[in-house]
């Protein structure tokens, strides 16, 4: 069954022809996009919806979360909120509260955020595993994952398990365990950070991912200036995440990554993770002023960002990071589709996957001009009503 959406008062397209359309319409059929255009000259559909002046944009593509978890960090949070500084140990309980939980518990919870994140207007997220630590754990994280993400990350290398000497670790991280997980995941990510992994350790899990064929992912420079964007420009990795701390010098890097027609490092801001742990913000401003390719993601997790709203995170890009709406939207969808790799998501244009969001506004900017307030009106993912 096709579908015109139609009366559409800001059509954001994220593709460079197309642009920003006004009084636009926008055919689907079989799930994907069919046409694009001015109103007046829309084809005809099976279905006919009106909206009436309202928003209409690329459902947003949540290239970071943390989603497959049992627990919960409510007291942690409290402590932090009570002036305890952040660090990367609290990831522990996490685990433990996963290694005793069913198959079904993981499900579930994965479903009750998935679900949430989808009423908000997500229609792709990608998700990580990383709270197992043992084969068994990270392989039925991958698969529980694989159940609703678009995108699956195994993040064996999230921090060594109690009990567990680093380099003992790694070597089950990076065999065994890897040679168990890789079926289901896409892409291999590592926590480069203090009190995590370092610099060596780093790049023996990426070259390991890469051997296998999989996409790469650095969480860097989050707590504190590091080697991790560098690690992940030199290895070609999809994205590096957090990058809180960045010297002139690294956001040089990242725009670079993209010169000649390249496929670049994204560097993905993750801001609500940012305000949970009073942290300082990204330099998102700086990066897309050096050309950069920015995303933004949720970063949802129960112990330093436990939110899935990318509407929050586009807020904060906007009102705190000093990106434009415009520049905020695109990052939240496009961007995040660019570091998964996709070129199906994040766009609404002829070939896309027919994955959009109606906003109860007439324009994006009241994303940011109206913050908090829950804006989607209607979701669609793959030419469906889904909200
Ligand atoms: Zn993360």
């Amino acid at each position: 069954m096709s579908t015109v959406i139609t009366g559409i008062g800001e059509l954001t397209t994220n593709d460079d022809e197309l642009g920003r359309l006004h009084d636009a319409a926008v055919v689907f059929d079989e799930g994907r996009v069919v046409w694009v255009g001015a109103a007046v000259d829309a084809p005809d559909a099976d279905e006919r919806v009106d909206a009436a002046g309202r928003a209409v944009l690329p459902g947003w593509v949540d290239s970071h979360t943390h989603m497959v978890f049992a627990g919960d960090r409510t007291a942690e949070f409290e402590a932090r909120m009570a002036g305890e500084a952040y660090a990367a140990g609290g990831i522990n309980v996490t685990v433990e509260a996963t290694r005793a939980a069913s198959d079904e518990q993981l499900r579930a919870n994965l479903d009750r955020l998935a679900d949430e994140a989808l009423r908000g207007g997500t229609t792709a997220f990608e998700t990580k595993t990383g709270y197992g630590l043992t084969v068994d754990d990270e392989v039925r994280s991958a698969r529980v994952a694989r159940s609703r993400a678009e995108s699956v990350t195994f993040l064996g290398a999230h921090l060594v398990p109690a009990g567990m000497d680093a380099d003992e670790y790694l070597v089950l991280a990076t065999g065994p365990m890897l040679d168990a997980v890789v079926p289901l995941v896409d892409a291999i990510d590592v926590f480069c950070e203090r009190g995590a992994f370092d610099e060596e350790q780093s790049r023996q899990v990426l070259r390991a991912g890469q051997t296998k064929g999989l996409g790469l992912r650095v969480h860097g420079n989050q707590l504190g200036p590091g080697p991790g964007v560098r690690l992940a420009v030199e290895h070609g990795a999809l994205s590096v995440d957090h990058v809180a701390f960045l010297e002139t010098e690294e956001i040089g890097m990242l725009a670079d990554s993209w010169s000649g027609g390249a496929r670049g490092t994204v560097a993905t801001v993750l801001p609500a993770c940012d305000l949970s742990t009073r942290m300082p913000l990204a330099p998102a401003r700086d990066l897309v002023d050096a050309g950069a390719v920015v995303a933004i993601a949720s970063n949802a997790n129960p112990g330093t960002s436990y939110t899935t709203s990318m509407a929050f995170c586009v807020a904060t890009a906007v009102l705190q990071m000093r990106l434009t709406v415009e520049e905020a939207v695109r990052a939240a969808t496009l961007g995040g589709a660019i570091a998964l790799g996709r070129d199906d998501l994040g766009r609404i244009s002829v070939g896309a996957r027919a994955d959009l969001q109606m906003l109860d506004a007439p324009s994006v900017t009241h994303l940011a001009y109206r913050p908090g307030v829950p804006l989607t009106a209607a979701v669609w993912r793959r030419g469906e009503r889904v909200v």
